[in-house]
């Protein structure tokens, strides 16, 4: 699976998940617009790495959230490299609490990177890859957002919007030769989850058939396979990374 020639841009790449991503990509061979918050220094780590390794790829911070933000990237994306083919929408956070006890800038930081920051970001994209005719996204939803989760209201409710603006974005835009998928990682080892506690890790842990939590890699592998012509017939689909938690 190549994808030499191809510019992806990759949301929340300066580590974990974003980050594995971003690496896979590169070696693939596309070009990497490494996108994180302003005062990120891990995106300019893993620019680094990646062009030390031979790889191409360039830093545009910004907030998901800002249009403006998402807008300055893109256009930057195409001054460096031409085009845009790729747009992975992975940047997520938590502010997990009960329903009770959450606030309403808990639930709308959460929803507001999480769901808006996707919408912006498709939206941003979606004028150049029309005119190509051809473009993959793949949006970094949840198990949480196809089954629930007691204190993730806000993260679970953000996810199942992210699953309903895949199918959307895939309808309208499959006449266009532009694919959108979601991918609905499990429980995988990163800076987001290691903050559980270890009776929450080992709750999850026995309802994962696979008996291990997923890594960044388990999941940077299905993003290759859906943004290669391998997957150009397969759009408006959630595909499950969780050892089959959710089955
Ligand atoms: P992570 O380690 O916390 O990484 C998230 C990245 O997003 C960070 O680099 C973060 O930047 C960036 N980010 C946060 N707000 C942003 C914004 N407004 N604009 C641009 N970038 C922003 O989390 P992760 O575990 O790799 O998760 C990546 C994605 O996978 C998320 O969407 C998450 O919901 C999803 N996911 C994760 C799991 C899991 O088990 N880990 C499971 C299912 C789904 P800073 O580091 O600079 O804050």
């Amino acid at each position: 699976m190549s994808l030499q020639g191809k510019t992806a841009i990759i949301t929340g790449a300066g580590r974990g998940i974003g980050k594995a991503i971003a690496m896979k990509l590169a070696q693939m061979g596309a070009n990497i617009v490494i996108n994180d918050i302003p005062s990120s220094i891990d995106a300019d780590k893993t620019a680094e790495e990646i062009n030390s390794n031979g790889g191409n790829a360039i830093v545009c911070k910004g907030d998901v959230r800002n249009p403006q933000d998402v807008e300055a990237v893109v256009q930057q994306a195409v001054e460096k490299f031409g085009s845009v083919d790729i747009l992975i929408n992975n940047a997520g956070i938590t502010r997990d609490t009960l329903i009770m006890k959450m606030s309403e800038k808990d639930w709308d930081d959460v929803l507001d990177i999480n769901l808006k920051g996707a919408f912006n970001c498709i939206k941003a994209v979606t004028r150049i890859m029309m005119k190509q005719r051809s473009g993959k996204i793949v949006n970094v939803a949840s198990v949480v957002g196809v089954m629930g989760n007691a204190g993730q209201a806000n993260y679970s409710a953000s996810k199942a919007g992210l699953i309903g603006l895949t199918k959307s974005t895939a309808k309208e835009l499959a006449p266009r030769g532009i694919n959108c998928n979601a991918i609905a990682p499990g429980f995988i080892q990163s800076d987001m989850t290691d903050k559980l506690s270890e009776t929450v890790k080992e709750e999850y842990m026995k309802n994962i058939p696979l008996k291990r939590f997923g890594t960044p890699d388990d999941v940077a592998n299905v993003v290759a396979f859906l943004v290669s012509d391998d997957a150009n017939y397969i759009t408006g689909q959630v595909l499950h990374i969780d050892g089959g938690l959710v089955m």
